[in-house]
């Protein structure tokens, strides 16, 4: 048979909100490489496999990506069916096309397979519809965090006019703000930020562009957080009461 990785996206957190085919790769798996963000309650779908913590927390800080390839390469070289775990769905800001195509040009079959990425699932959690008939066309996923660091085209998104989901932010509140406003979108747009969506422990506030760094300064805003931003955002979980819900 031949050698197979598949590349599994853990969902945001909840352990409900796996998929069927994630819960029957997981199961098949002999060899589980699990990231950070995944949470290890999972782990009751591979109770026989060897479990490898493979996140930066996990012990390798030095080159983690080149070291995790290896690792997968290694064990699906001995003919293991291996699963690696990936927070969210592992193509969203999650490396997965990366891994598939660096596996495949070493002859092992990658499979992926979706999960449910953290924007979607916390905006969902908090009552927000990203795409509310009437209020937003459309939602932009993007990170506010690049390997080179290389600046985003803030007032594209500004006046791009879809909901914005914002990854790995937590540390850029400052260019975020700056450069949306610097692109023309009003001070008043409203924020949801949302931290562990989906997990007990999730937390959420919400706030406007232009009290962006204050507020999250005051909650305490930690990773991993999403923040939504746009007229969807001033949705409330428990009431339609901040926003008009067009007929
Ligand atoms: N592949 C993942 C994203 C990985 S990048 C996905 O599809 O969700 C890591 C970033 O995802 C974090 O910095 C944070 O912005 C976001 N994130 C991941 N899990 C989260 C959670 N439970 N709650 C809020 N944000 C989360």
């Amino acid at each position: 048979m031949k050698a197979k990785v598949w590349l599994i996206g853990a969902g945001p957190g909840d352990p409900e909100l796996l998929t069927l085919k994630a819960v029957r790769a997981l199961s098949e798996a002999e060899v589980v490489l699990i990231d950070d963000l995944v949470n290890p309650l999972i782990l009751e779908h591979c109770p026989n496999a060897r479990v490898i913590a493979v996140g930066k927390r996990g012990g390798c800080r030095s080159t983690p990506q080149d070291f995790i390839q290896r690792l997968m390469l290694r064990y699906a070289r001995q003919g293991r069916c291996v699963a690696r775990l990936k927070g969210g769905d592992p193509c969203i800001f999650g490396r997965g096309g990366e891994e598939a195509a660096w596996l495949q040009a070493h002859g092992i079959e990658a499979e992926l397979v979706n999960g449910i990425t953290a924007g979607l699932a916390g905006a969902t959690q908090c009552g927000i519809s990203l795409t509310l008939r009437g209020v937003s066309r459309g939602v932009t996923l993007v990170t506010a965090h690049t390997q080179d660091d290389s600046p985003l085209n803030w007032s594209a998104l500004a006046q791009g006019g879809t909901t914005l989901v914002v990854y790995m932010g937590v540390n850029k509140l400052e260019e975020v703000r700056h450069g949306l406003l610097a692109g023309g979108l009003a001070g008043e747009t409203p924020i949801a930020m949302i931290e562990n969506a989906s997990l007990p422990q999730q937390r959420e506030q919400r706030s406007t562009l232009m009290q962006l760094c204050e507020d999250a300064a005051q909650f305490k805003l930690r990773s991993p957080a999403i923040l939504v931003i746009g007229d969807v955002a001033a949705q409330a979980a428990s009431s339609s009461a901040l926003l008009q819900i067009p007929a």
